[in-house]
C-alpha cells in the first residue's frame, strides 16, 4: 500500500504529493488531469513572487516539480470511491482498487457555466470567473455579473471598485444574495442591476465586445456592449464520487478543520474541493501542504503497519 495517496493533480495535489515525498514514504497521485483548473487559465498574476505567468506554464512547472521525487503519478486516471477499512481504499474508474494508509482529496471544483453562445468561444478574451484573478484586466472598462446569488455580488462590488461600470444579470425575479451585500451594491454609482434576465449569448469578434438578454417580463431582446463578462453562477466541488464516505457541506464541499482533517481518520482534503473559505492557486497549495503534514503526523502517530 502507499503511505500517501492524494487524489487530483491540481495546485493542491500536487503541494501534497511533495510535502509527503519530502518525507521519504511511498506516495501516489491519481489525476484525471494533472494540472487541473489551471490548465485552462491564461494569465496568473497572483501567485505570489511570480509577477506574471501563464496556466499551462505553471502546470508544467507543478508537474517537474513532483517529477523531481519518487512519487508514483497515475495521470487520466478517475477516483470514483472511497471506503475505510485497515487501509483507505480508493476504486479507480478502470476497476483498479488502490490502498493507502492515508488519503488526501484534492480533486477542486469546476464553475458552473451559463451555456449560451460566446462562452466558451470567448473564455480568457472577455469571459472570466474568477474576479480576484481577472477583475484588474478590466480596469476603466464596463463589463457584465451574470448571477445575483452571493458571489455574483461580492464580485459586482468588486468590480465596480475596478471598472468603470458593471451591469448585473440576474435570471430570477429578486437578488438571491444577502441584504447587507444588496445593500451596499445599491449604494454603488457605478452599477445597474437587471433582473429577470435570461443571458442567450456572449458577443464578439476576436474577444468579447457585448451581452445579449432576454428581458423575461416583456420578452424583448437587449444587448449591452462591454468588454467582459464574469459568469457567477455557482463553483461546484468534484465530491460527488464520495457519497457519504466522507462528510460534506450543503454545497458539497468537504468538511475540514484546520489540518485538513476529515471526519474519517486518516483522509484528509485540500483545495477547491474542502470547504475552504477562499478558492485560489496560493490557498489550494498552502492547504495542500498542510494536509500533507497532517498525513505525515497521522502515519506517525497511528503507525498503521
Ligand atoms: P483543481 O485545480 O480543480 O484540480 C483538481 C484535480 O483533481 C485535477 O487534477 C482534476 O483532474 C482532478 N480530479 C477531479 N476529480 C477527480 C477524480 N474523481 N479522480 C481523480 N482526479 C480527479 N486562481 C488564482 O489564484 N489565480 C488566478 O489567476 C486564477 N485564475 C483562474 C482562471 C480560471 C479560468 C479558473 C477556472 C480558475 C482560476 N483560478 C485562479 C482558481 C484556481 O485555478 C483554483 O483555485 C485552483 O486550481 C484549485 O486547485 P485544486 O488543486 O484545489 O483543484
Amino acid at each position: 500500500p502507499f503511505d500517501v495517496l492524494v487524489v487530483g493533480g491540481g495546485p493542491a495535489g500536487a503541494s501534497a504529493a511533495i510535502y509527503a515525498a519530502r518525507k521519504g514514504i511511498r506516495t501516489g497521485v491519481v489525476a484525471e488531469r494533472f494540472g487541473g483548473q489551471i490548465l485552462d487559465t491564461a494569465a496568473i498574476e497572483n501567485f505570489i513572487s511570480v509577477k506574471h505567468t501563464e496556466g499551462p506554464k505553471l502546470a508544467a512547472s507543478l508537474e517537474e516539480h513532483v517529477k523531481e521525487y519518487n512519487v508514483d503519478v497515475m495521470n487520466l486516471q478517475r477516483a470514483k470511491r472511497l471506503e475505510k477499512k485497515d487501509f483507505v481504499e480508493i476504486e479507480l474508474e478502470n476497476g483498479a482498487v488502490l490502498k493507502s494508509k492515508s488519503v488526501i482529496i484534492a480533486t477542486g471544483a469546476r464553475w458552473r457555466n451559463i451555456g449560451v453562445p460566446g462562452e466558451a468561444e470567448f473564455r480568457n478574451k472577455g469571459v472570466a470567473y474568477c474576479p480576484h484573478c481577472d477583475g484588474p484586466l478590466f480596469a476603466g472598462k464596463d463589463v457584465a455579473v451574470v448571477g445575483g446569488g452571493n458571489s455574483g455580488i461580492e464580485a459586482a462590488i468588486d468590480l465596480a471598485g475596478i471598472t468603470n461600470h458593471v451591469t448585473v444579470l440576474e435570471f430570477g425575479s429578486e437578488l438571491k444574495a444577502d441584504s447587507v451585500l444588496q445593500e451596499r451594491l445599491y449604494s454603488l454609482p457605478n452599477v445597474t442591476v437587471v433582473k429577470n434576465a435570461q443571458t442567450t449569448e456572449i458577443t464578439g469578434t476576436d474577444k468579447v465586445n457585448g451581452i445579449s438578454y432576454i428581458d423575461r417580463e416583456s420578452g424583448e431582446e437587449k444587448h449591452v456592449e462591454l468588454s467582459g463578462v464574469f459568469v457567477q453562477i455557482g463553483l461546484v466541488p468534484n465530491t460527488d464520487w464520495l457519497g457519504d464516505s466522507v462528510e460534506r457541506n450543503k454545497f458539497g464541499e468537504i468538511v475540514v478543520d484546520k489540518r485538513g482533517a476529515t471526519n474519517v481518520p486518516g483522509v484528509f482534503a485540500a483545495g477547491d474541493c474542502s470547504d475552504s473559505a477562499y478558492k485560489q492557486i496560493i490557498i489550494s497549495m498552502g492547504a495542500g501542504a498542510t494536509a500533507s503534514l497532517s498525513a505525515f503526523d497521522y502515519l506517525v502517530r497511528s503507525q498503521v503497519e
